[in-house]
C-alpha cells in the first residue's frame, strides 16, 4: 500500500542470541537467506517455528545490538514516519 514507506525489522538471525535490525521484508525471502544488517553484518532468515501454535523461540530475545538500534535512532531522527517492527518467527 505504501511501497516507499521506510520501514525496519528487528530480528533475531539464525542462530543468533541478539536482535539486529535490516530493512528486507523478512517474509519476502526465503529462510536461509543471507540479509545485511543495519549493522554490516549479515544474519540468515530464520526459519518459522512449526507448528504455528508454538511459541517462536525468538520471541524471548529481546536484547538489541547497539550499532543497529543507533542506526534505527538516526533514521528515525530524520524519518518520523519509519515503521519499526519486532518480527519473530
Ligand atoms: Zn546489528
Amino acid at each position: 500500500m505504501f511501497p516507499d514507506q521506510e520501514h525496519v525489522w528487528w530480528i533475531v538471525g539464525a542462530g543468533k542470541r541478539v536482535r539486529h535490525a535490516i530493512t528486507v521484508r523478512p517474509g519476502a525471502r526465503p529462510a536461509g537467506d543471507p540479509v545485511q544488517t543495519l549493522c554490516d553484518a549479515t544474519i540468515k532468515l530464520p526459519h518459522e517455528t512449526w507448528p504455528a501454535t508454538k511459541e517462536p523461540s525468538s520471541r524471548r530475545i529481546t536484547e538489541r545490538c547497539a550499532e543497529c538500534e543507533q542506526a534505527v535512532d538516526e533514521q528515525l531522527a530524520r524519518d518520523g514516519d519509519l515503521v519499526v517492527t519486532t518480527w519473530d518467527a
